[in-house]
């Protein structure tokens, strides 16, 4: 009698999920949070999500190529919406709980959610993030990416970059057998050491099988607290990070747009990863 694994790989549970399941068990026996099967994400679902990121990726690369000084955040988003469809996806954003739009742009000190607009055009000293999803074969991929526009002070070029590095530290600290603060703890670290401040009301999650999953992934956290990180778990970490407070507010017309509080500069960077037998991959690069 074979009795093969319930994630369809093939093996037999016994040499596939067994073991994991069993260590899982060890550390819940201990107190710890851990994640359910539907977070375990199975090969087939694996190598559907990864050619929904590479899509998106491939309309990151198309924005940066044309993202420019007197463009409209109108402009992008007709942009990511023809180049998206051309390649058989969905922008995910669309009509995603009644969000009007293929793509948010948040310039500036917009946290995240912004709106594209024919009424918002990039001037130079602008940073806006760009945040894809795309929906392809039923499975979701996420990134965002941060773009200058023309010439940018120093201040907001620093922001830019110190936020880039506590999405790398992020990455680096997502790892099997880790726990989901292990990942908030570098990055508010490393936020809080230039003088930044994170955004705690929004942060990373699973993602995939839908736009959005278990876990959250709170941007500021302590070591070894969350929940435990297993392989194949596929989530998105993308921290928020602002210049000034932490503290902010949604725009009370349009009910999506998040701006800092205090006018204060505002910059993130994403990636969906997967989380392997050693480490985690990056699956949006
Ligand atoms: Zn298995």
């Amino acid at each position: 009698m074979s009795d093969l694994c319930w994630c369809g790989s093939g093996k037999l549970y016994e040499v596939c999920h067994k073991p994991i399941e069993e260590k899982m068990q060890a550390f819940q026996k201990r107190g710890c949070t851990v994640p359910n099967r539907e977070m375990l994400k199975t090969p087939a679902q694996i190598a559907g999500i990864r050619k929904a990121c590479e899509i998106n990726t491939a309309v990151l690369d198309e924005v940066a190529k044309h993202i420019k000084t007197g463009m409209s955040t109108e402009e992008i988003d007709q942009l990511v919406y023809k180049f998206t469809v051309s390649k058989k996806a969905i922008p995910a954003p669309l009509g995603f709980c009644g969000f009007p739009k293929s793509v948010c742009t948040s310039v500036n000190d917009q946290v995240c959610h912004g709106i594209p607009s024919k009424d918002v055009i990039l001037k130079s000293g602008d940073i806006v993030n760009v945040d894809v999803s795309t929906i392809y074969g039923g499975y979701y991929a996420d990134a965002s990416r941060m773009f200058e526009i023309g010439r940018v002070d120093k201040a907001k070029k620093d922001l830019v970059a110190i936020t880039k590095e506590c999405l790398n530290r992020g990455v680096k600290a997502a790892r099997p057998w880790g726990f989901v603060g292990d990942i908030g703890a570098v990055i508010s670290e490393f936020a809080h050491k230039h003088g930044y401040s994170v955004v705690k009301e929004f942060g990373g999650h699973g993602v995939g099988v839908q736009f959005h999953e278990d876990p959250f992934i709170c941007h500021e956290g302590r070591r070894n607290t969350g929940m435990l990180l297993v392989p194949g778990m596929i989530f998105t970490i993308e921290p928020m990070i602002n210049t000034g407070t932490d503290k902010v507010f949604v725009d009370e017309e349009n009910e999506w747009t998040v701006y800092t509080e205090d006018g204060g500069q505002s910059a993130q960077w994403e990636h969906t990863i997967l989380i392997t037998d050693t480490g985690a991959e990056i699956l949006t690069y």
